[in-house]
């Protein structure tokens, strides 16, 4: 049994928020441009950084999209799970998930969830759809295997993404981002996301972020890490990089999101901003924080997290494909 690690802990807890807040800052101009956030945010010196709900969803102030939710979901499939990532939990998990009728699904999650339910197989093919819902839901995985290797992690990473997403680029940038907050849920600073970031682009150079368009960034994986590595990897604190990074429009509940998970680890509770905590909704804050105490306390010493996939996407080719991404 593992003690209760307060730093751990208390990163864990401002991850969550950080994921909730920035997808609640960023619903609100989701599918805007830049121009156009600046147009309608005119009286504001046309920057948009409060927490007030609209957008094209029409959300109340405080609530959050897909982003927090389909993460909390697998969050609670792998404590369910004793603090494992196994496929058939997580697929139930999301089919469960979006049998509640969430506000905002994606296509290829919705695609994946329906391929759960008509063949009972926790894993989709590969496809040429390189969208961001794996990638922005990671946060439980980087958390629960805080302490796990950096191969297992890779392979849990895959484990839970390959259930709606598999693409060579999307679980890249999946199993680089769980690299990246499980270095911020361990205290190490910005420069160690930069080197993580740097060794993606050296594998995968669509990912530069350094002299790329990085405004209105889409759904498509590409575009949604450049804006976030940038943003991340920029001084200021939390409040400024999260506010310039969701500025950027396009999928902005999702860059927020990842930024959010990011830049929270990175500076822990006391580094976030009260006034726009309070205006996150309380049921969310709360599941947020519980999710993150009971996942940084979990006795989740890796234990076949993968037993369970059936057929050919077994443990071997999970592996394999995780082994190629994390050296050593
Ligand atoms: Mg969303």
């Amino acid at each position: 049994m593992i003690g209760v690690d307060a730093d751990l802990e208390d990163r864990a807890i401002a991850a969550y928020l950080g994921l909730a807040l920035g997808d609640a800052l960023g619903a609100t101009v989701e599918f805007l441009t830049p121009r156009e956030i600046a147009h309608q945010f005119s009286r504001e010196g046309g920057v948009h950084r409060h927490i007030i709900g609209g957008g094209w969803l029409r959300l109340g102030a405080g609530e959050v999209t897909d982003d927090t939710t389909m993460a909390l979901a697998l969050g609670e499939a792998i404590l369910a799970e004793g603090g494992q990532v196994r496929p058939p939990a997580v697929a139930r998990a999301f089919d469960a998930w979006m049998r509640a009728k969430p506000v905002d699904i994606g296509n290829t999650v919705r695609r994946g969830i329906l391929h759960f339910r008509r063949t009972g197989r926790p894993w989709v093919r590969p496809s040429a759809d390189a969208g961001n819902g794996a990638a922005m839901r990671c946060l439980p995985v980087a958390l629960t295997g805080a302490r796990w290797s950096e191969r297992r992690l890779a392979r849990a990473a895959l484990a839970q993404a390959w259930v709606t997403h598999r693409h060579p680029l999307a679980d890249a940038a999946t199993v680089c981002l769980v690299l990246m907050a499980k270095d911020a849920l361990a205290g190490l600073g910005q420069e160690a996301l930069a080197t993580r970031a740097e060794a993606l682009v050296r594998r995968h150079p669509e990912f530069r972020w350094e002299g790329a368009r990085l405004d209105n960034p889409s759904g498509y994986i590409v575009d949604t890490v450049k804006a976030v590595f940038a943003g991340v990897l920029a001084p200021g604190d939390f409040t400024e990089r999260l506010v310039a990074i969701v500025n950027r429009g396009g999928d902005a509940d999702t860059t927020g999101a990842i930024a959010g998970m990011l830049l929270g680890a990175l500076a822990g509770t006391r580094g976030l901003p009260e006034p726009c905590l309070d205006r996150l909704r309380a049921e969310i804050r709360v599941r947020c924080v519980a999710q993150a105490r009971a996942l940084a306390a979990a006795d989740n010493a890796p234990r076949g997290e993968t037993a369970g996939v059936p057929g050919s996407v077994g443990r071997g080719l999970l592996a394999q494909e995780a082994g190629s991404l994390v050296p050593g």
